[in-house]
């Protein structure tokens, strides 16, 4: 460890030369309220920026020894503390000064959820933020005494300002700790309670629009109000007795006319894995965390899965063998097919409730109806529809949410009807089975014959190869792309994946896991759940190559649907 003045001195000394000379500064400092790493210098000043962290003692900060110190509680700090370093950067940082990013200081910034992530991480000693600076050059010379502004003026102030106790809004961090902990223990009540998600009287749930997820305002909403019939309350740790929705296991639909908001409940569902900001509007809607977003896809690949509870003699070309779906293999999957695959794939990894909305699913594998039987015989129909296994699902312990308003095929089945009607939310369950008796669906399968289990895959460790030309590339593109070596990932119909830093991380995932834990034994539920194992006991930078902090957690479903996609992957026969 240096003292900082070394960095000062050294700073002075190579001004004005050439921008390799930066590499110098590589290694840690003592200043006076924290320790700095320099852990990777920039090459020149346009190539990705320098990577640094503060560590804080937390007692230095004037941190009291009893506040964030649970796994959770940290979690939910370090998302307030980089949110506050961000504000903080935006505050004091000049900017850019010189060439290409020179100047540039950033942190990783959340969005409305509360993710595990690397920006700050909060630990019982000390806390750390790691940013990344644009250290500051004019055309490819040292700016030194920039870059010592930088160091000596511009960091210890955004380190004072946003992670020193004292200079928090106290009643807003502690509002933020204690809604993440109220939102993880509702989820931790929901399978005592039967429930498989909890929707808080009084949410917001549309968003501003299809591609912001802030909410809209609330004088433009209609706030979420339970219908009385499947009201519950929760009491809660810090604010009390909480009543909303319980949506229980076993079979639901979201019915409704179109542009009544049933997509909209759909998809504050699906979201309520994860926990939310104060504000959000959906801070208290919390779903299972085994909860799973199905869609069709069509299009993506699919390696070896076995979807024959849905799929069955798929036509072929005379003389070639029948696509055994079994262990189901195409570069190129149909809506239906897809769907299966993206079913059985969540189920093998362990979904326990499987969320479906009409907007993106193949109508086919949702339903056949009678004149359709009629006209195309049983035998040159391959796709045994969901609605023939939602009840075997259930028996096995899956639980389905569906929204639809283009058929009542589901009645029969469904322990729950919810209707949404104008944004108001209705349970019509009862109106439900009434229609169902005064006009009966004749012939109606209710259980497909044949069993239902999904079969695990075991990888193996050749198709898992992220180099070119002996160099590992692993680039993500936004939140939907990821390029491993030389195959590309779509995760754009990975609909619960939510911020770039998650898929940072299951790129960096894929790679861990192609070099530890894929070896051609071990089945892929059991590697995702050693790689759980690993990242509760470590954090995330057990599995990553470098300290970073651009990582979120992912749920081992995403990185599962990562692997699915990559159009390399091999499954041992
Ligand atoms: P559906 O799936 O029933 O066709 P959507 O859920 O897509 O309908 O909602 C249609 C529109 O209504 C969307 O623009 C959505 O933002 C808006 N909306 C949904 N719920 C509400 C609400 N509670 N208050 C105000 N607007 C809403
Ligand atoms: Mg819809």
């Amino acid at each position: 460890m240096h003292k900082a003045e070394t960095l000062h001195n050294t700073l002075c000394r190579i001004d004005g030369r050439g921008y390799k000379a930066y590499k110098e500064l590589k290694g840690s400092y003592a200043f006076p309220d924290f320790t700095l790493y320099i852990d990777h210098v920039q090459g020149d000043p346009f190539a990705a920026p320098s990577r640094i962290r503060v560590r804080v003692e937390r007692k230095k900060a004037g941190w009291p020894e009893n506040l964030a110190v649970r796994k959770e509680h940290r979690i939910a700090v370090g998302d307030f503390l980089a949110r506050e370093c961000g504000q903080a950067i935006k505050r004091i940082a000049k900017g850019k000064r010189g060439s290409g990013a020179s100047g540039q200081i950033s942190l990783d910034q959340p969005g409305q959820e509360v993710l595990e992530r690397t920006s700050v991480i909060v630990e019982p000693a000390w806390i750390e933020a790691r940013l990344t600076i644009g250290l500051p050059a004019a055309g490819r010379q040292v700016l030194g005494r920039e870059a010592a502004e930088i160091f000596f003026r511009e960091l210890p102030a955004i380190v004072k300002e946003s992670i020193f106790f004292s200079s928090l809004d106290q009643q807003k961090l502690t509002g933020h700790w204690q809604t993440y902990e109220e939102a993880e223990f509702i989820r931790e009540k929901l399978p005592a309670m039967g429930l498989v998600s909890f929707i808080a009287n009084g949410s917001v749930l549309p968003r501003r629009s299809g591609v912001d997820e802030w909410p809209i305002r609330r004088e433009e909403a209609v706030s979420f109000l339970s219908p009385p019939e499947l009201e519950v309350a929760i009491d809660l740790p810090y604010s009390g007795r909480m009543t909303g929705m319980g949506i229980p296991q076993g079979i639901t639909l979201i019915v409704g006319g179109g542009y009544h908001g049933k997509s909209t409940l759909l998809r504050a569902i699906e979201r309520g894995i994860y926990n939310h900001i104060p504000g959000d509007g959906r801070e208290y809607v919390v779903t299972i965390g085994s909860a799973v977003k199905i869609r069709a896809e069509d299009g993506r690949a699919v390696t070896k899965v076995d979807i024959s509870a849905f799929i069955n003699n798929l036509p072929h070309l005379p003389g070639r063998p029948a696509p055994d779906t079994s262990g189901f293999t195409t570069v190129n999957a149909s809506g239906s097919t897809s769907q299966a695959a993206n079913i059985c794939e969540a189920l093998e990894i362990g979904a326990e409730l499987l969320l479906l909305d009409e907007d993106t699913s193949a109508t086919n594998f949702m339903i056949r109806d009678e004149r359709m039987q009629e006209l195309v015989a049983k035998e040159k129909e391959p796709i045994t529809p969901y609605l023939e296994r939602i009840v075997q699902l259930k028996e096995a312990g899956i639980s389905t949410i569906l929204a639809l308003g283009g058929s009542g095929a589901y009645f029969d089945l469904a322990d729950t009807v919810i209707m949404m009607d104008s944004y108001h939310c209705r349970a019509v369950t009862e109106e439900a089975k009434r229609i169902c008796r005064v006009h009966p669906i004749r012939g109606h399968k209710v259980a497909a014959s044949g069993s239902f289990s999904p079969k695990s895959r075991i990888p193996l460790p050749q198709g898992l190869d992220p180099s070119i030309r002996e160099k590992v590339k692993i680039k993500t593109r936004g939140i939907n792309e990821i390029g491993f070596g030389l195959a590309e990932i779509d995760l754009s119909a990975v609909e619960q994946i939510v911020d770039e830093a998650q898929v940072r991380f299951i790129g960096e995932t894929m790679y861990f896991l192609a070099k530890n834990l894929v070896d051609g034994r071990r089945s892929l539920r059991e590697i995702l759940l050693s790689w759980e194992e690993l990242l509760e006991s470590g954090g995330l930078d057990q599995v990553a190559r470098t300290l970073r902090g651009d990582f979120a957690r992912p749920r081992r479903f995403e990185v599962a649907a990562a692997l699915n996609r990559l159009r390399t992957l091999k499954i041992r026969p």
